[in-house]
């Protein structure tokens, strides 16, 4: 199962035409980084309209098109009294009908003397009483006490703590949630994180996948404020979600783990397996493509869907290191390699041990594409004898950063096919397994 990622909507330009750029793009893009819905901003406080009636029906569509869910938020000033800012929202929601909505409250509800916080969510609750809301307030409660986070958590209010890394080594994904699990829980959570590094320039898609391993939250949402990469949004697209608290790595004497607790593991991978106690062909399907990408000391070549003594033990290592393909892969996880980057996993060994052999060479890599259903490479342009296609091949993965020569690639002797942009200085943008060629004498061939 997904857990769902998504962007937050935002822009610097003036009101008008420009807050809402390459729309169909950006969708497009998130979309196919395997991220599930992007919210846009409604309203400043009670009146103030971010986008226009218009626009927010064009976000609407473009979200439909391309297979997003479309969300809306609100930035809350307390200027007007708070439930004037509650009623404009929650006249504006039903009217747009978005499938979730956030509040984004700040220092200007910290700094009231008033109970505003009580008075909107009241107010808000009033006019939509089960609602999925969530509030998007500073990254860490403990820093910011002056907000009543009790009165939004007994209205029924979500949370999305401000993780931003770019401020602060303080302001971690992890002490995020942490400062907020009195009364959320983390797995509850909807942690945002940003795509920035304050002067220090831009996080990268690896970077930002790293702080969130570990992490044992439901939801990542990225900021985005104009120009979120490829790779920034395969960051969060890819991140592992919660990890049932059930699951442990087991001990040499650990009995043999209940088909419902093999389920969950499998779950934790990224597998998408009803959790019924029954070890049916949904469930040997899933084990069998777990079995296919493991990366243990040795593979479980046999791939049969059976859970064997080597299965157990690999799939319990896997579940309760956040779906890792295995110590021999140890960077990789199986949700870095889902079909389309939406569906359940579908990794090769030999794919995981030469991507982690590239990640030692290379440093940090985010995986932007592996495995491709034929209908989703041809909506990305992808050749129609592509290595990325599955069932075919899926021996290919799209590598970023894009920066290394195809000199250096063919050096490390790990994949036999090496693709590079076309365009000065070539980096190298594909890597595969192609039958016929070999790492030393690797087909290398103009991708892009
Ligand atoms: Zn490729």
């Amino acid at each position: 199962m997904k857990p769902p990622s998504g962007l937050w909507h935002w822009s610097p330009a003036k009101p008008g035409p420009g807050r809402l750029q390459d729309l169909d793009g950006l969708c497009k893009r998130a979309r196919t980084a395997g991220l599930d819905y992007i919210t846009f901003k409604a309203l400043d406080g009670a009146q103030d309209r971010f986008l226009t009636d218009s626009q927010l029906e064009e976000a609407k569509r473009a979200c439909e098109r391309a297979g997003l869910k479309f969300s809306l938020w609100q930035y809350v000033y307390a200027i007007k009294p708070p439930p004037e800012e509650a009623q404009s929202f929650a006249s504006l929601i039903e009217r747009f009908d978005p499938a979730f909505a956030f509040i984004d409250v700040e220092k200007e509800y910290e700094s009231s003397k008033k109970p505003v916080s009580a008075q909107y969510a009241s107010a808000f609750r009033d006019a939509l009483p089960r609602f999925p809301a969530t509030i998007a307030p500073f990254g860490r409660a403990d820093l910011h006490p002056g907000i009543d986070y009790k009165a939004w958590h007994d209205h029924g209010f979500g949370v999305a703590p401000q993780a931003y890394e770019c401020d602060s080594s303080e302001l971690t994904p992890a002490k995020c949630a942490q400062s907020f699990s009195h009364l959320w829980p983390a797995e509850k959570q909807w942690t945002v994180v940003g795509f920035h590094k304050g002067a220090r320039g831009k996080l990268s898609g690896a970077d930002i996948g790293a702080s969130l391993r570990g992490l044992p939250v439901a939801n990542i949402s990225g900021w985005y404020s104009g120009e979120a990469t490829r790779e920034q949004m395969r960051g969060i697209g890819s991140h592992a979600g919660p990890v049932p608290v059930e699951i442990r790595e087991p001990g040499p004497q650990t009995p043999d783990a209940s088909i419902e607790t093999v389920q969950r593991q499998l779950n934790a991978c990224g597998f998408t397996v009803t959790v019924d106690g029954n070890l049916g062909p949904q469930t040997r399907e899933a084990l069998r493509f777990f079995q296919i990408g493991c990366c243990g000391e040795h593979g479980l070549e046999r791939a049969d869907g059976e859970l064997t003594r080597e299965t157990r033990e690999a799939l319990a290592w896997a579940a309760s290191h956040g779906g890792g393909l295995g110590p021999k892969a140890k960077n990789f996880h199986y949700q870095e390699f889902r079909l389309d980057n939406t569906g359940d996993p579908r990794v090769r060994r030999r794919v995981g041990l030469a991507a982690q052999a590239y990640r030692d060479k290379f440093g940090p890599t985010t995986i932007l594409s592996s495995a491709r259903s034929v209908e989703h490479n041809h909506a990305i342009g992808g050749a129609t004898d592509s290595r990325h296609l599955f069932p075919e091949h899926w021996d290919a993965i799209d590598p970023s950063p894009q920066v290394h020569s195809v000199s250096d690639v063919r050096a490390l002797g790990a994949w036999t096919g090496i693709g590079h942009h076309a365009a000065a200085p070539q980096p190298v943008d594909h890597l595969d397994l192609r039958p016929g060629f070999s790492p030393s004498n690797p087909s290398v061939f103009p991708d892009h």
